[in-house]
């Protein structure tokens, strides 16, 4: 199958390319091998020039790059420059803390001399996901490859054109010949790729599906392998929580890339309470939560207006909207939207279902895309139970007026990251990942920078 850029806006097909062959594919892998070596043997100093020479790169052509992923899967323009900084910042600190954080690390012992050296593990196929073209693949390859690391990237077949654009950034910034390979290879030949010697490692962004197949091809072949999987992020209301505000951050935090995103906040657990002035609190949530999301301007992701832009693809859209008419038949209500807009390209309305419960569809599971599920509990003891009453575990927010009030949370929730009074997002200075079904390992931070090394240690005793 070739690898078809399919503009989601107009439903144009924008540009094809041929998958690999065997033969295309075992040379690039070969290409793999010799490119680790290289890259491996210059200093750190020599990595970090090229890691900010990307940077500039990615600067210089910010407003082309924005504009591929409009067109290939459908970011606004104003989502997509800020992707291309993000990756560019990233760049930029990794570079500047990777010398530090390769430095041997003394650990006193019975021996003359002991310590432990972090060293690259060599080519890691990095599998990768369409939703953030750029940073998802920067998010891994930055702190990768200043550890002395190169990448073979198997991009998702629906951003051929963001692949390209990844491998030729390295070439531009004058990057040696096989720190980052971009293969066109389809999914059939993972299996291959994964156990072949010049592959050391793997990292996969994508869905459980992929994750349990690249786990189980991994550990077939004994190879590490880091997974950072689906998520269905509970945004939590305490009955205190500044009521507009929150209800505005809720919006954002679910409409963020459209709701395409493993962390946007998916299940909106609002602690009920009556109110003095009249109505509960959660009834006055939702209706502020309605207000906001109908006044999200949604259209072709190129014009500047455009906060919303369609789906990346048409089969995600019919997913998105079985989910939502499940979940209307089992007793949802349907506050806003729960329909595809009638015009070419692959919108779906903004969609805010209320009175959703753990075994709702849009609640149990993943839904990607621009619907929220509103579930009421009558207390902080329910909220909590709900909140983790989902096979992911990737982020979690809790919104409240006294920071005391959420302390117990942060223990109490299973999962990677707890935000309070902010949304779930990814920081070069953190480490982000999930647990349970939303995968293991970590990227980005210290421990991010660590998942792909080889910790050697040393010990030297007294000359004999
Ligand atoms: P996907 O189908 O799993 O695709 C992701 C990547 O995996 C693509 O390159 C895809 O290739 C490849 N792939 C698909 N099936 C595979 C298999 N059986 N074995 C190996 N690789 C396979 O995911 P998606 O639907 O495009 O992306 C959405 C999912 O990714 C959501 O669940 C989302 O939450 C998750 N995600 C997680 C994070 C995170 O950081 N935790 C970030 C973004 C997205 P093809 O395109 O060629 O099929």
């Amino acid at each position: 199958m070739p690898f078809v850029s399919l503009n989601p806006t107009s439903e144009r097909v924008e540009a094809e390319f041929p998958a690999l062959d065997p033969g295309g594919l075992a040379l690039l892998l070969d290409q793999a091998a010799a490119g680790a070596r290289n890259w491996r043997a210059r200093s750190i100093e020599d990595r970090a020039a090229v890691l900010r020479a990307v940077a500039t790169a990615l600067r210089g052509q910010g407003e082309a790059l924005a504009t591929l992923m409009a067109r290939e899967m459908g970011k606004p323009m104003g989502e997509g420059r800020a992707e291309i900084e993000k990756c560019a910042w990233t760049c930029e600190h990794f570079a500047q803390a990777a010398p530090g954080l390769l430095n041997p690390r003394s650990a006193p012992t019975d021996a003359v001399e002991s310590f432990v050296v972090p060293e690259p593990l060599g080519t890691v196929l990095a599998v990768m996901p369409w939703n953030f073209p750029f940073w998802q693949f920067f998010r891994f390859a930055a702190p990768a490859l200043l550890a002395g690391n190169t990448a073979f990237l198997k991009h998702a077949s629906n951003v051929p054109q963001c692949a390209l654009a990844i491998e030729a950034l390295f070439r531009v910034a004058g990057a040696p010949e096989g720190v980052v390979i971009n293969a066109f290879a389809e999914v059939e030949a993972i299996e291959r790729i994964v156990a072949h010697p010049a592959i050391r490692a793997v990292t996969l962004t994508g869905s459980e599906r992929a994750g349990r197949s690249i786990g189980a091809l991994a550990g077939r072949e004994l190879k590490k392998v880091v997974l950072e999987l689906g998520g269905s992020d509970p945004f939590i209301v305490l009955d205190d929580a500044d009521l507009l505000a929150t209800a505005r951050a809720a919006v954002r935090a679910r409409l963020v890339n459209g709701g395409q995103s493993c962390i946007a906040a998916k299940r909106f657990i609002v602690v009920d309470r009556p109110s003095p002035s009249g109505g509960a609190f959660a009834d006055r949530f939702v209706a502020a939560m309605s207000e906001e999301m109908a006044r999200v301007r949604v259209g072709d992701p190129l014009d500047a207006a455009t906060q919303m832009g369609p789906l990346a693809r048409s089969d995600l859209r019919d997913t998105l909207h079985r989910q939502v008419e499940e979940s209307v038949r089992a007793g949802a209500r349907l506050v806003l939207g729960g329909h595809p807009l009638d015009r070419p390209g692959w919108f779906y309305a903004p969609t805010l279902l209320d009175h959703c419960t753990e075994t709702t569809t849009a609640a149990a599971e993943e839904t990607f895309g621009p619907v929220a599920a509103i579930l009421r509990a009558a207390d902080e003891e329910t909220a909590l139970r709900l909140a983790n009453a989902t096979p992911y575990g990737l982020g979690a927010s809790i919104w409240t007026s006294d920071i005391r009030r959420a302390r117990p949370w942060i223990d109490a929730l299973q999962v990677g990251s707890v935000f309070v009074n902010g949304m779930v997002k990814s920081d070069a200075r953190l480490p982000f990942g999930g647990v349970k079904l939303s995968g293991h390992g970590r990227e980005l931070g210290r421990e991010g920078f660590y998942e792909f090394v080889n910790w050697k240690t040393v010990w030297i005793g007294a000359s004999s």
